[in-house]
């Protein structure tokens, strides 16, 4: 406690038109914390999400990454600040090559040729899928390996701070594992902080060590993740017969 969050919300509103999508949410991640945000279609998580990078801009509010206020900050510079993003349905490029989408996202910040190669290394470890596919274009990959590569291509960029969103999306049990527990590694064993968006609440909140629950534009609850899961109005809204 004390210590600067790695990123600080507060009071963040944007909007589409007259849509509001985010009316005012406060929210903080701790360098090294995996955090969850979940919440029904609609409640504006991916909003919130893109509105760190930007697009949508925020009309009100604050978004302080290590203090410094980037709500203002033109995309690109927010890449150049390490934040990375896995976007929802993953947006690969499917005509170029593994390798070539693992470079696109080395590209987006300034590295050595030893930190690209270092940075391929661990990829490839948490994803030996991808190692098997370098030569083969993005567009054949299936649905779990294209997530794989998604989050390496973010990954390539040796992101402070890694947004996932809806890493689970359409893929089987046993991919999804795996996607979980490459995200609890690079946790643990690389202290990357990361901020992930999911519907599926179960997942997520075992991975996390806190959670926000989104509803309708707000935050409504918050806490440890093992916490929220255990709490009955979780339960009901977001396990059950879901
Ligand atoms: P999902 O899981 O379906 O992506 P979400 O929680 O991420 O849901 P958002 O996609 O952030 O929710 O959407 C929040 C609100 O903003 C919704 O009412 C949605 O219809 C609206 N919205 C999202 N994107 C746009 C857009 N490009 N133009 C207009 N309205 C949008």
């Amino acid at each position: 406690a004390g210590a600067t969050p790695l990123l600080a919300i507060r009071g963040l509103r944007a909007a589409y038109g007259k849509i509001e999508a985010l009316k005012g949410i406060d929210l903080e991640i701790q360098a090294g914390e995996i955090v969850a945000l979940i919440g029904a279609n609609g409640a504006g998580k991916s909003t919130l999400m893109m509105t760190i990078f930007g697009r949508p801009r925020a009309r009100a509010g604050q978004i302080l990454f290590d203090g410094q206020d980037i709500s203002s900050m033109p995309t690109h510079e927010v890449a150049r600040l390490r934040i990375a993003q896995s976007p929802e349905g993953r947006r690969i490029f499917p005509r170029m090559t593994v390798a070539e989408n693992l470079q696109m996202g080395a590209d987006a910040t300034p590295g050595s040729k030893a930190e690209r190669a270092a940075s391929l290394d661990r990829v490839l470890k948490l994803f030996p899928r991808l190692q098997e596919r370098m030569t083969q274009r993005g567009g054949t990959l299936s649905g779990g390996e294209q997530q794989m590569l998604a989050i390496g291509r973010a990954l390539m960029s040796r992101p402070r701070l890694l947004l996932l969103d809806e890493p689970s999306l359409g893929l089987a049990p046993l991919i999804t594992r795996q996607i979980f527990s490459a995200i609890r590694a690079l946790n643990n064993e690389d202290h990357l902080t990361v901020l992930i968006v999911e519907q599926n609440a179960n997942h997520a909140l075992r991975l996390a060590h806190r959670g926000y629950v989104m509803v309708n534009g707000l935050i409504t609850m918050s806490g440890e993740g093992m916490e929220l899961l255990q709490r009955p109005e979780i339960r009901a809204a977001y396990l059950e017969g879901g």
